[in-house]
């Protein structure tokens, strides 16, 4: 089959994942054709390929890539990802999720999404620094502070936005803090924004549990995936909530204690020894069956096509929470739903990060600072409500929790787009 049809109707390609989602949804609904239509495309998608001089002397290109999916709620937030297998389709399918995301939590903003191909792992910081100045430079006619605001994704973080918002300020001879989210607190950073994925990840769980009637205390849990995300969650479910930590995994394969994994260890040890693999104490898991380990709350926060129709059936938690963007194909989520297994999706159990990066925003908007323990309670008011909206829509509609929180997304989504009308 040539390449192009491949994509096209690959199952797992992401874009077509994210536009069945869609499609159930507006089906539904009943939206619309001509909305329809608006919706399940993208508005802009930029490429560009742009030269690094690397460390040894050698120019090398990359390709980098900003997608836009709607504007109609305000301007296009969403983060920017430095992967190998990064592809426009997927960037456009991660930049429909946020705007779905923000709709679900109400914040008003549409949906975007970036990313650069290339192997971070493999990159030194000066090469990092290089390559994100200039992608950031050739992005120059997509973001601003009130059109298109980045922040971190899969392999960026506090640093990389840093660079992105000194670059941008230096073309315009003044700090605009603004213009990216995720930053460093002393540059216009906010208070709790590197735990914010994670955390409201766990108050969706504490939501969820409560009303299967989990006790979350000794309660346990798997974590597919040791970056931002899922290194806070399973800290805070440990600390916080006394949750066992059955096993845990990054890219170096997974680790497994029958007696619980203690994160903040894992994360000291990933911390020094660059992988968490061979950690004392732990035995070796594949991947395969580390999400079909025996336990009440699994959290996939890796990346996109783990659980699938051939191993959703395999899949043993009551609660699965997605820190990931994209975890699960609709296939999956049939079988989960048929099994009564509840699924916290994604546009909700990981809206936590969007969610602080908009306070951060305000607070630089209004060059004002707040507390963390402000900023944490406004952002479990906000994770827990949106939770009860979804979970209410889900026993009204008789659907899945995806398809409760698509409903209520792409109907505040389509009202904006109906009240604005279509220009001209
Ligand atoms: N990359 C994160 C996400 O997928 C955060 C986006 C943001 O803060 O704008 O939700």
């Amino acid at each position: 089959m040539a390449q192009a049809e491949a994509t096209i109707t690959d199952e797992f390609n992401a874009f077509t994942v994210a536009q069945r989602q869609f499609d159930i949804a507006a089906d539904h609904l009943g939206l619309e054709d001509g909305l329809r239509l608006v919706l399940r495309t993208t508005k802009r998608e930029f490429t560009t390929h742009f030269p690094v001089q690397m460390d040894n002397g050698d120019v090398e290109v990359f390709t980098g890539y900003r997608v836009q999916h709607d504007l109609g709620r305000g301007p296009a937030k969403g983060g920017i990802r430095y992967h190998p297998d990064v592809t426009l389709d997927e960037v456009k399918a991660l930049a429909m999720w946020m705007t779905w995301k923000c709709a679900v939590v109400r914040l008003p903003y549409g949906g975007a999404k970036g990313g650069v191909v290339c192997d971070p792992k493999g990159m030194s910081l000066a090469e990092l620094e290089k390559l994100t100045r200039r992608f950031t430079t050739e992005l120059a006619p997509m973001i601003g502070p009130d059109s298109d605001i980045p922040a971190p994704d899969v392999n960026t973080n506090s640093q990389t936005m840093a660079w992105i918002m000194d670059t941008y300020s230096m073309h315009h001879g003044y700090s605009i803090p603004s213009v990216v989210t995720g930053k460093p607190v002393n540059v216009g950073g906010s208070e709790g924004r590197v735990e914010a994925t994670g955390r409201g990840v766990v108050f969706t769980i504490e939501s969820a549990a409560r009303e299967i009637e989990l006790d979350l205390a000794d309660a346990t849990v798997v974590v597919q995936g040791f970056g931002n995300a899922g290194s806070v969650a399973a800290t805070l479910l440990r600390r916080d909530y006394k949750c066992r930590i059955l096993a845990v995994s990054d890219t170096s394969g997974a680790i497994y204690s029958s007696a619980g994994i203690d994160p903040a260890q894992a994360v000291a040890y990933k911390r020094q020894n660059g992988a968490l693999a061979g950690m004392p104490g732990t035995e070796p898991l594949t991947n395969e069956e580390l999400l079909a380990l025996p336990c009440d709350i699994l959290i996939p926060a890796a990346l996109e096509n783990q659980i699938l129709a051939s191993n959703a059936d395999r899949i043993q938690a009551r609660i699965i929470a997605e820190a990931a963007n994209g975890p699960t194909t609709p296939e999956a989520d049939q079988i989960l739903y048929e099994n009564g297994q509840m699924l916290i999706p994604d546009i909700l159990a990981n809206a936590g990060g969007v969610t602080v990066s908009y306070f951060e925003w305000v607070q630089d908007k209004q060059a004002f600072f707040w507390k963390e323990a402000e900023i944490n309670e406004k952002l479990r008011l906000i994770m827990t409500s949106s939770f009860a909206e979804v979970l209410a829509m889900a026993k009204q509609e008789h659907v899945d929790m995806r398809t409760a929180a698509y409903l209520i997304a792409v109907s505040r989504v389509a009202d904006a787009t109906r009240v604005r009308g279509i220009y001209p």
